[in-house]
């Protein structure tokens, strides 16, 4: 197949500004050009960034085509009711007036942003456009323009888990791969002894809920190492202030090389998002690494976690069930975390699925859609 792949236009690929679609955009392209197809990523362009796609080996080898212009304000950002709102030279639009005019070259364009427009330009494209949605429901105007596709284009819009799914009215439209990426397992070592330490992943925003996990580390008084893009800085300021004795260190964003080093080392992984989580990429890269989860129970990390085997399900937004699965920890065998992730999110059964819905978009059979 000959694949367009759109990334998300809030920021450059390999900034961290997208979160976990930038990882799982580069696993699905690293595994289609594997098994033989072609492709071409089209992304925001930033020089910022120029140098750490540089540094990260597995980007500098993907066919980016780098956009220019304003970038997308996120989702997550913004009140459910509110309108679209779109800046003047915006990389969104500009990403997709490329693809309108090299759309004869591909077989398939695949989406991966959460936004208005490529919903609304679908039925405008001779070429067909698979949707990879990574967010769960957050805004009516998107509802609205999602569920006129799924109706009009059976199959086109994939979804990461079930929780994701049934956020969205249209939930029996949609396909659920049950997967939101696959990861490169030869990349993730397995840790079997950590030290006694606790690590949080993750944008530093709101709906991410960093400051329960910092909570339960002030109660528990296990160091906690915080990783991931600074996205709202006030948050973190406030986190800092109302905790000034958690034992807390903030590490940076790091390429996931780097990344894995570090959490590897680490007791468990806390994920204490307020929002419904579409998957939660981290959670698979922890269990690579042997790293057990601690998850609230909703969204996505609730159809990962084998709780009580490869991690615990926690009463959502209880810090107290933070702190109560943290002491429980030395029941878990990290091994089988390691095992979960060989089993579940290798890049094979990640290309096998992607590849299957491709192939139904453009020849469709009666394969099910999300149950
Ligand atoms: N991440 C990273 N370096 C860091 C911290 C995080 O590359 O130092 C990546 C991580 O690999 C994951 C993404 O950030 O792919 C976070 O994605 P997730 O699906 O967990 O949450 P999202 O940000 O999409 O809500």
């Amino acid at each position: 197949m000959k694949l367009l792949l759109l990334s998300t236009p809030v920021g450059p690929l390999g900034s961290g500004l997208g979160g976990g679609v930038e990882l799982t955009l580069s696993n699905i392209a690293q595994e289609l050009l594997r098994r033989g197809h072609t492709l071409k990523i089209v992304a925001p362009v930033s020089a910022r960034v120029a140098a750490l796609q540089e540094s990260d080996s597995s980007l500098s080898k993907l066919p980016i085509v780098e956009i220019p212009g304003t970038l997308q304000i996120p989702a997550q950002t913004q009140n459910r009711s509110d309108p679209i709102l779109i800046p003047a030279n915006s990389v969104l639009a500009n990403m997709w007036e490329y693809a309108r005019q090299v759309q004869a070259d591909f077989d398939i364009i695949v989406n991966f942003a959460y936004d208005w427009l490529p919903f609304y330009l679908t039925p405008f494209f001779q070429t067909p456009i698979a949707h990879f949605v990574s967010m769960a429901s957050l805004s009516d105007a998107m509802d609205k323009i999602m569920e006129s596709v799924a109706i009009k284009f059976p199959g086109s819009i994939a979804v990461c888990t079930r929780a994701q799914a049934e956020t969205f009215p249209f939930a029996r439209h949609c396909i659920c791969l049950g997967m939101g990426s696959g990861i490169d397992l030869s990349l993730y070592d397995f840790c079997p002894h950590p030290e006694n330490q606790l690590a949080w992943v993750g944008r530093i925003a709101p709906e991410k809920g960093l400051e329960d996990a910092v909570a339960a580390a002030e109660i528990t008084g296990i160091p906690l190492k915080i990783f991931g893009k600074m996205q709202d800085e006030n948050y973190w300021q406030q986190i800092c202030q109302h905790y000034p004795n958690a034992p807390i260190e903030y590490r940076g964003f790091f390429p996931t090389v780097e990344l894995q080093k570090q959490l590897r080392q680490c007791r468990a992984i806390l994920m204490t998002p307020r929002w419904v989580e579409a998957f939660g990429n981290v959670a698979i890269e922890a269990l690579a690494c042997g790293v057990p989860v601690i998850a609230y129970q909703r969204g996505g990390p609730s159809e990962i976690v084998r709780d009580g085997e490869t991690g615990f399900l926690v009463k959502p937004d209880s810090v107290d069930g933070l702190v109560q699965a943290i002491a429980r920890l030395h029941t878990i065998d990290r091994s089988r975390c390691r095992r979960q992730a060989e089993e579940e999110y290798s890049m094979e059964i990640w290309g096998n699925r992607i590849e299957k819905w491709f192939r139904n978009i453009l020849k469709p059979s009666s394969s099910p859609a999300c149950d």
